[in-house]
């Protein structure tokens, strides 16, 4: 790995977090709010490249019409279309939500895989939703590298990593294990709060001393 802060800080950068941002809350909900696996898995598939509010009126139109897989698959696919066309790539959308459903009820009779191998086998699921998935509804300790986290990391330079599939793979193996359950809502709402894409609050942030990019521009 490149450029990247020791593991000792690395560990103590997630001290900090805790002290300083929110964990998860007893109401925290599955991806935007749904309330079983397999609504929480196509809510990620409309997610991808889509606002949160686009996604949420694309969920609420598809499972007005449809709540399970064999529900989903009695639908013509103009009709899925039309349903989730406000979160865009609606074409590719509606084929993915087909193979998906598909796949589920031919090989785990309709349910929801609760490991990341068994997520990741399923037709337009990736990494990022299946940690989603396996977090917010299994309850399973990992942490999900959404845009944020994915940005926070790699300046701070707990992961030095291009992609959010790699900073996951990467943060994995550096974040402490006591730190898998919360560390997403951390890093999160550090992200919004603090490490913002645009304007970062390094004067104010609790782990600028230990952070790559804060040196890196001091050093200028
Ligand atoms: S010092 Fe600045 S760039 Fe580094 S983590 Fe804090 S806010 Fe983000």
């Amino acid at each position: 790995m490149g450029r990247t802060i020791p593991e000792s800080d690395a560990a103590e950068i997630f001290v900090r977090l805790a002290e300083a941002m929110p964990g998860r809350t007893a109401n925290a909900k599955g991806p935007k709010g749904q309330p079983d696996a397999f609504r929480s898995c196509i809510s990620c598939m409309l997610s991808a490249q889509s606002l949160d509010r686009n996604t949420a009126k694309a969920a609420r139109a598809l499972f007005d019409l449809a709540q399970t897989p064999e529900d989903v698959l009695e639908l013509d696919d103009r009709d899925i279309a039309a349903a989730i066309k406000p979160c865009g790539l609606y074409n590719v959308k509606t084929r993915n939500i087909r193979k998906f459903c598909q796949a589920l009820l031919a090989e785990h009779g309709g349910l929801v895989p609760s490991t990341r191998k068994g997520l990741l086998g399923l037709p337009g699921i990736g990494r990022k939703c299946a940690d989603i998935v396996m977090s917010f509804t299994f309850g399973t300790d990992v942490i999900a590298v959404d845009t944020h986290v994915h940005r926070v990391c790699n300046r701070i330079g707990l992961t030095d990593a291009k992609t959010a599939d790699v900073t996951a793979q990467q943060l994995e193996a550096r974040a402490p294990k006591w730190a898998l359950r919360d560390g997403h809502f951390w890093l999160i709402q550090f992200g919004k709060k603090v490490c913002t894409a645009r304007a970062p609050k390094c004067e104010s942030c609790p782990v600028s001393d230990l952070c790559l990019w804060y040196a890196e521009r001091s050093a200028q």
